[in-house]
């Protein structure tokens, strides 16, 4: 693995305990930051990881907090601001499907969705700024997809949440470049999680014939993109997309 030092920084992954993000998390832990991993419902996934990464125990913290939530957010922020302080890295990875065609999604399928990739995005990514720009310096990455480029049947939520996460990197790239607060965006190709765990046989088949690698990517080969611009020597790296997707 390639090895960054972020010895004395501090890195906050939002769906840091399981799939991508949790190996995100673990990638930090392992060049020496202190993390926040954040989860949303399932403890016993987010219990499971703690105990696995006990060896980092006092550099490690875990909490529960819907990003959907903008007050839960709000403290989220306080009890950082009060027993953390300032932040280097956000990680904006939290993130769900409910695939269906648009002729048929219901409301809830929609909002759900917008509101977990994109809404939760704003508000950590709003609270983080406000906390980095106090020592102007500051790292933010949000998972985005190719689907927000190319599209997919039965993604028009999921696909809308993300090109939106890429546009609102963009901007908020353009507002904080003076403080030396980049922010970028990791677009994953097909990585085998439990957020495609559902998918039919031929569908993961199509899929793989479209990579042309024809594999799925693995967790780590995201994790190091997302800490290459996390790192400190990424500095005139912003409000661009970094793609880890076998060519896709
Ligand atoms: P997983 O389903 O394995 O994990 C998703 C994580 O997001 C979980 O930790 C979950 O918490 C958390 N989460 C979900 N909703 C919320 C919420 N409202 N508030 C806080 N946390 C929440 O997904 P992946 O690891 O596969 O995906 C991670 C990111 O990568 C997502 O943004 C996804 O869109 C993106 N991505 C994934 C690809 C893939 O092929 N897997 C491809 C391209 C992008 P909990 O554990 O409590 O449920």
């Amino acid at each position: 693995m390639i090895q960054f030092d972020f010895s004395g920084q501090t890195a906050v992954v939002t769906g840091g305990t399981r799939g991508i993000g949790r190996a995100i998390s673990e990638a930090f832990l392992k060049s020496g930051a202190r993390v926040l991993a954040t989860f949303q419902g399932n403890t016993e996934a987010a219990e499971e990881f703690q105990q696995a990464n006990a060896e980092h125990a006092d550099r490690l913290l875990v909490k529960q907090c819907d990003v959907t939530d903008y007050d839960a957010v709000e403290e989220l922020f306080k009890f950082i601001d009060a027993e953390l302080g300032v932040i280097q890295v956000l990680v904006n990875n939290s993130g769900i499907r409910r695939d269906q065609i648009v002729g048929m999604m219901v409301q809830e399928e929609w909002h759900a969705v917008i509101d977990t990739n994109l809404t939760g995005t704003f508000y950590m990514s709003k609270f983080a700024v406000q906390n980095m720009a106090r020592k102007r310096y500051g790292r933010i990455v949000n998972i985005t997809s190719p689907i927000a480029r190319f599209g997919m049947p039965g993604q028009g939520n999921y696909a809308a949440s993300k090109a939106g996460q890429v546009a609102f990197a963009a901007s908020l790239s353009k507002e904080t470049a003076r403080r030396k607060i980049t922010v970028n965006c990791v677009s994953p190709g097909f990585i085998g999680t439990d957020l495609i765990a559902d998918l039919p046989e031929e569908r993961v088949e199509m899929y793989l014939n479209l990579v042309p690698m024809r594999r799925f990517g693995e967790v780590d080969e995201v994790a190091h993109s997302v800490l290459f611009l996390a790192s400190k020597e990424a500095s005139y790296i912003t409000g661009t997309v970094l793609e880890v997707t076998g060519g896709l």
